[in-house]
């Protein structure tokens, strides 16, 4: 039986307004994303626990020590200084090796990439929440002996590296399950099939040769985000070969995304993870409002069964997916279709 995890804080957190093009708009990470998706886990039979409080260790394993200061004191200190109701930055430095700002404005710029990770009263509350949900499924895993589990995070955290927000994200979730799965497992693989390249999951891991890191998302020639995503970036150092990235020309429907996903899967399959991450986002969908690529929900359904083969622990991770007639319908096709294949073909934990 398959667990899912979600906390009721991840509720909490409501970024309100982003900027696009230059102008403000709502931002599509909503609290009714999680509503949605939860509506999905009861139609399929899922309980969805709360998860248990893990402590900070596993999060500082990922970020550094003064990027969760910020996050948890960024806002009490914008407000005290007469700031907005949102923490959201309007300079950024050149790199980050000067020394460690002491203002507010030089904080914000220091920590947040973009205009899409503003930080209000509740962010900390939620991307810990979230932080914890995405533990709790590995934990099962690691623990309980489970084949599989379910994180249902939000707000989601593949675009957040080390010490930079950007794109939603705070904690990178999938970065801290694999960083966890590694106490027991010496390889590691992230696979993320979200819409947008997880640029800050490749940072992270880029010169380790102990994570892998796999992304098929639209081409960040033309889509977000932009930097980052390239073939060519291939990890440094030992990491060299270890970072696998697909990106697939704007409009690329099923069968492009699921022969993307047959060379991730090759590719990853010479690597022999003992434990894999899937970065689960499901914006790549036709009817989501990012509209980057085109993905049925029979293709998330055909993307589920293909990961269902994997042969080793698998914890599921909610990154991206926003509000659209089909939402909840497409993490029910990927999820049925995963675990009718992964019970059929995964060997039991031991
Ligand atoms: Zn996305």
């Amino acid at each position: 039986m398959m667990h899912a995890y979600f906390s009721d804080d991840q509720l909490r957190h409501h970024g309100k307004t982003f900027i696009v093009a230059g102008e403000r708009k709502p931002i599509p990470e909503v609290p009714e994303r999680a509503e949605i998706l939860s509506g999905a886990v009861s139609r399929l039979g899922l309980s969805l626990r709360a998860p248990r409080d893990f402590g900070m260790d596993p999060i500082a394993a990922i970020h550094d020590a003064n990027y969760l200061t910020f996050l948890q004191t960024i806002y009490q200190q914008w407000q005290a200084a007469g700031g907005s109701e949102l923490v959201i930055p309007n300079i950024h430095p050149f790199d980050r090796n000067g020394p460690y700002p002491r203002h507010h404005v030089g904080k914000a710029g220091f920590h947040l990439g973009d205009t899409s990770c503003p930080v209000s009263e509740t962010t900390w509350y939620s991307a810990y929440a979230s932080a914890q949900t995405a533990i709790a499924a590995t934990r099962h895993v690691l623990d309980d002996g489970a084949n599989t589990a379910y994180a249902l995070c939000r707000p989601p955290g593949h675009h957040a590296s080390s010490n930079i927000a950007g794109g939603f994200c705070y904690l990178n979730n999938s970065a801290i399950a694999a960083q966890e799965l590694r106490a027991k497992y010496d390889r590691v693989a992230i696979l993320d099939v979200d819409l947008h390249h997880g640029n800050g999951t490749q940072h992270i891991f880029y010169d380790r040769d102990d994570v892998m890191t796999l992304s098929i998302h639209a081409d960040p020639s033309d889509f977000y985000p932009f930097f980052w995503g390239h073939a060519q970036e291939r990890g440094e150092g030992a990491g060299v070969g270890f970072n696998h990235n697909d990106p697939l020309p704007l409009g690329s429907g099923d069968a492009a995304f699921l022969s993307a996903l047959d060379r991730a899967l090759a590719v990853m399959d010479d690597f022999n993870p003992g434990a894999v991450v899937i970065a689960l986002g499901l914006d790549a969908s036709r009817d989501d409002p990012f509209g980057g690529l085109t993905v049925s929900p029979d293709g998330f359904a055909k993307i589920g069964e293909k990961i269902g083969t994997l042969k080793c622990p698998t914890v599921l991770v909610q990154e991206g997916g926003y509000v659209s007639n089909t939402l909840a319908e497409n993490l029910y096709q990927f999820i049925s279709a995963f675990r009718t294949t992964n019970d059929k073909n995964a060997p039991k934990n031991a």
